[in-house]
């Protein structure tokens, strides 16, 4: 499956934001938005951003949420697809079909340092969702669905390396993740948009969506 392989902190001062695609290093004062280092263009891309068109707003913001998830454009449009066919807000189930991907779910449970890593125990059929191997990234996850990593050593290592990490954050409301020998994460049910963890504006979004 494609992927992103560049530089990612680029990304990041691109967006202006941080899209904690590093694990730990994002929450360190070496994070490259954190040391306020200029966008990729410089003085030209801040010049160019102080001008921001609506079109450039919109498609800004959907850059945005794209890169943090690290979807590509052919599954964004899928979801995009997906989430205008729901009953409610459009861009509300666009940001929920990404948040319950199983990656994300992976890392917001605290089993890896960075949805790369996530993806990467997915990918190696690390972790069991109901109890089956399941090595797709962008699988969604359902409510009573249990995660599990499995407890192959190489794994375990990453997934106890995680945890530490994760120590004194809050599991969103809408899982649920018991530690010990064995860890475990419950999904308990669908996140209300706030505890959607991308920082974006779904009405942009959308906006730039149905051009
Ligand atoms: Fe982004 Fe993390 Fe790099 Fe900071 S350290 S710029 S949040 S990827």
């Amino acid at each position: 499956m494609a992927r992103y392989t560049g530089p990612v902190c680029k990304l990041c001062r691109r967006e202006g934001m941080k899209l904690f695609l590093k694990g730990s290093r994002c929450e360190s004062p070496k994070c490259a938005v954190t040391r306020r280092e200029v966008v990729p263009g410089g003085q030209k891309g801040r010049r160019g951003r102080g001008r921001a068109s609506e079109w450039s707003k919109r498609f800004r913001e959907t850059m945005k949420v794209k890169r943090f998830y690290g979807v590509l454009e052919k599954q964004f449009r899928r979801y995009v697809g997906e989430a205008t066919r729901t009953k409610g807000s459009t861009g509300e189930a666009l940001l929920r079909l990404m948040e319950t991907r199983l990656d994300n779910t992976v890392l917001r449970l605290g089993f890896a340092v960075s949805r790369f890593q996530a993806r990467q125990l997915i990918r190696h059929g690390h972790i069991l969702v109901n109890g089956h191997k399941t090595n797709i990234p962008s699988y969604s996850v359902s409510s009573g669905d249990s995660i599990k990593p499995m407890g192959k050593e190489g794994a375990a290592r990453l997934v106890k390396w995680g945890l530490e990490e994760s120590k004194g954050k809050t599991v969103p409301a809408w899982l649920e993740r018991v530690e010990g020998e064995a860890p475990e994460g419950k999904v308990l049910r669908m996140p209300a948009r706030d505890e959607i963890s991308a920082e974006v504006n779904e009405q942009l979004i959308v906006e730039f969506c149905s051009r």
